[in-house]
Order: structure tokens, then C-alpha cells, then sequence
């Protein structure tokens, strides 16, 4: 390779008079434009799988194993050990039905849908989030709570695949191929076991949209989201590959569960079976026909045959979230102030502290990361201009800068 003076582009046949710089090889040169261009396609391909889009670089070799989903999950996420293997496994097999199914083969593996029920702030979201950073998959997150029926005040369905594509710079084929977690899908439960004599807006007549989607069907999708526009030109979207993954919390629904366990358990075993049950955390029982009595159609369960359930978060796991995960609270701040080369040092009594008051104000995880915030406030706000090199975050500084938020109505939540 070198730089000559009166050799062409073989691509553009820009001289390389012209050209800024010119690369020559054996019977071939390149301009300087050309070679950006070129990165550029490379960029957006994929070596291996011809005109993939980068984001879906996943080849059948690549694809991580459940026990390795599950290690990487571990980094990002406490606990939840159950949901993390139900996941791992659900993803496996979406991603090997995917890449390695024969075309024409006569078993046909159904896509695995999945629902994940536990209180708010768990790690439902988390965990979602977490495997698709993992696959390097276009990811979104949508509120099942602004869903309506066509026709009614709020967003069709069909947007839902909107904001996928989006995040997929609006290549289909990666789209396609994404992860959509649906948040608060319990909101969209109809109120009760019984089927609706009247229409139920958002509740039975939403799930009857959404089952298109889980399903797999080509739909029509509004590129810039929102109500369908009759001149807006629509995108088809295939998403018979698109793993959805549901959340909810479900509130009370471990009321069914009791009373189905309890109906189960009579007769002269049931002293004997009923014992045995934990009572505190019934979330580990949860079955389909839970979800069936809490209101979601039957089809919807059907469509989602992965049930797993979020433990609560118990004192010891809030503070495990403060400084284990790969990304920590305490390690972004850390991360912070050394950027402004401040060693931060926080004592462990403060921690103890963030996570009692978190427990205090039933807050939980999310509680953590603003308490937090209001204790280092200030100093944030101070340290880069102070020109001080280290900063000690004692228990009376954390209780004082609590205190002092509090008293000012700065409300910690
Ligand atoms: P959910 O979707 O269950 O309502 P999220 O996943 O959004 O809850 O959790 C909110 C925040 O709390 C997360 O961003 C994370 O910082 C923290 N968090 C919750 N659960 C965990 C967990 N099990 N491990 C680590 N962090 C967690």
C-alpha cells in the first residue's frame, strides 16, 4: 500500500490528484472517500451473515448457553435466581429456534412468550434490559397502561412495534428479531373471571389486540407511532421472531392463589399439605389459572407459556443492589468523582443507613438510588470546583444531609 501521484479510484475513478489520499494495492486502488464509504457499509453489515444490521450480530456459535445467560444476569441483577433461569431458558430456545431452525422441518418449535409477575421494583425491568444488552438486540419497553382498542382515546396496539423499530433506526429485519417488554400488563386484566357482557375499553378488548402480536402475525405499524393516520404509509412488521416479555404486579393476586391452593389441599392430607406452604411469599406458587381468575383471557396465558414470579426484596438483597451489581449506585459515584480525580470513600454505616430508610419509606430498590442522590447532592454539587482530593461520606454527613432535604420539603422518592 502506498500513496502515488497518477493512479484512479477503482471505484470512483477520482484521480489521485484529486483525491486526499489514495491507497494502492495489487491491481486495485482506493480513494480516501471510498474507504469511509466502504467502513461505513462494513459498519452496518455483519462479516458472517451477509447484510445483517450490526445489532443482531448473534451467529448459532455465539449464542451464550442458559447457564451463561443466567452468570451474566447474575452481574447485573440480586437474587431473582428462578427468574433468571426460566429467562435464560426462554431466550436459549427463542434464539435457537431462530438461528438454527431447518426451513421445512415438520417440528415446528412455538415461540416462548414470557410473564414475569412480582412487585414493582424487582428487577422485572432490569432483567429484560439485561438480556438484551447481553444480545446486542433492539430492546423497548412500553406501558401497557396507554394501550386502547382501535378506536378509542390512547395509543393503538400496533405502536408498540413503533417504538422497536425505532430503536432499530427502523430496519425491519433487526426489529424482527428484538426483544419487547410490555410493562404493567396486569392494568390491562378485565375486572374479574367472567367474561365482559359490555365492552371493556382497556381491558378484554386490548388483550384480544395484543394476542395478534404475541402470537406472530404481520402487522401494520404507524412509523411515527401513535393513532393510525390514513396518509401515514405503513410499515409491515413480522412478529413472529419478536420475543415478548410481559410484567406485572399484580397486586392481591396472591389471594387467588391462596384460596386455589387451599381449595386444592382438602381432604385428610391437607393439614399435612397446607404446613408445608409459605405462606409469606406465595408469588412461588403461581400458576396460569392464577392469571386466568385475575382477569387475563385465556389465549393470552396461552400465548405467554413462560410463567415465572419476582421475590420481594428483603433487607440483606437492598443491600446487596447497593454495591454487588456490575453497575452499582455506589460504583457509579464512585466512577463519578474519579473523573474529577476524587478518591470518594463512603462508610458502610451509610449504607446500612440508605437501606433503612429505603426499608423505612417502603420505597424499595428505587428507593435506594434517590436517597442516595440526596446524600451526595451537595457535594456534587461542591467537590469538582473544591479542589479537595478526597471525600469521606461518614454516617452524621449522610444523616444531616437527609435531614436537611427533608426539613427543606425536598421530597426523597
Ligand atoms: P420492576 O420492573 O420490577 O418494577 P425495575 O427492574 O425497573 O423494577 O427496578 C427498578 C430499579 O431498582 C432498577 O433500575 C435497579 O436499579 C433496581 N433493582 C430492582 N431490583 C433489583 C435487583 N434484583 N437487582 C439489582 N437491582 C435491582
Amino acid at each position: 500500500m502506498s500513496k502515488t501521484n497518477n493512479e484512479k479510484c477503482s471505484f470512483c475513478g477520482k484521480s489521485s490528484k484529486d483525491a486526499g489520499f489514495m491507497i494502492t494495492g495489487l491491481n486495485a486502488n482506493i480513494c480516501d472517500s471510498c474507504t469511509l464509504m466502504a467502513y461505513d457499509i462494513l459498519k452496518e453489515s455483519d462479516p458472517e451473515k451477509g447484510n445483517k444490521p450490526s445489532y443482531f450480530r448473534l451467529t448459532k456459535n455465539e449464542l451464550p448457553k442458559p447457564a451463561e445467560i443466567k452468570t451474566f444476569l447474575d452481574q447485573y441483577v440480586i437474587g431473582q435466581d428462578n427468574a433468571k433461569k426460566y429467562l435464560s431458558v426462554a431466550v436459549y430456545n427463542h434464539y435457537k429456534r431462530l438461528l438454527q431452525m431447518p426451513s421445512g422441518d415438520d417440528v415446528e418449535i412455538e415461540k416462548s412468550n414470557i410473564i414475569m409477575v412480582g412487585s414493582t421494583g424487582t428487577g422485572k425491568t432490569l432483567l429484560a434490559r439485561t438480556i438484551a444488552k447481553m444480545l446486542h438486540v433492539p430492546f423497548t419497553i412500553v406501558d401497557a397502561t396507554v394501550l386502547t382498542e382501535a378506536g378509542y382515546v390512547g395509543e393503538d396496539i400496533e405502536s408498540i412495534l413503533t417504538r422497536l423499530l425505532q430503536v432499530a433506526d427502523y430496519k425491519v429485519d433487526a426489529a424482527e428479531r428484538g426483544i419487547v417488554f410490555i410493562d404493567e400488563i396486569d392494568k390491562i386484566a378485565r375486572k374479574g373471571d367472567n367474561p365482559s357482557i359490555t365492552r371493556d375499553v382497556s381491558g378484554e378488548g386490548v388483550q384480544q389486540g395484543l394476542l395478534k402480536l404475541l402470537e406472530g402475525s404481520v402487522v401494520n405499524v404507524p412509523p411515527q407511532g401513535g393513532r393510525k393516520h390514513p396518509d401515514q404509509k405503513m410499515i409491515p412488521v413480522d412478529t413472529k421472531n419478536i420475543l415478548f416479555i410481559c410484567g406485572g404486579a399484580f397486586d392481591g393476586i396472591e389471594k387467588k392463589i391462596a384460596m386455589r391452593l387451599n381449595t386444592k389441599v382438602v381432604g385428610y392430607t391437607a393439614g399435612k399439605m397446607t404446613a408445608n406452604i409459605d405462606r409469606e411469599n406465595l408469588l412461588q406458587y403461581i400458576a396460569p389459572q392464577d392469571l386466568k381468575a385475575f382477569g387475563l383471557i385465556p389465549e393470552i396465558i396461552g400465548r405467554l407459556p413462560i410463567l415465572t414470579y419476582l421475590n420481594p426484596l428483603d433487607r440483606d438483597a437492598l443491600r446487596a443492589i447497593l454495591t454487588e451489581p456490575k453497575n452499582s449506585i455506589i460504583k457509579q459515584y464512585v466512577k463519578l468523582f474519579e473523573m474529577d480525580d476524587v478518591v470518594l470513600k463512603i462508610d458502610d454505616k451509610v449504607l446500612e443507613f440508605i437501606v433503612d430508610k429505603a426499608v423505612e419509606f417502603k420505597l424499595g430498590a428505587r428507593g435506594l438510588r434517590s436517597i442516595a442522590e440526596t446524600i451526595m447532592m451537595d457535594a456534587m454539587f461542591d467537590i469538582p470546583s473544591a479542589g479537595e482530593q478526597e471525600l469521606h461520606i461518614t454516617l452524621d454527613y449522610a444523616k444531616m444531609k437527609l435531614e436537611k432535604a427533608n426539613f427543606e420539603g425536598q421530597q426523597v422518592t
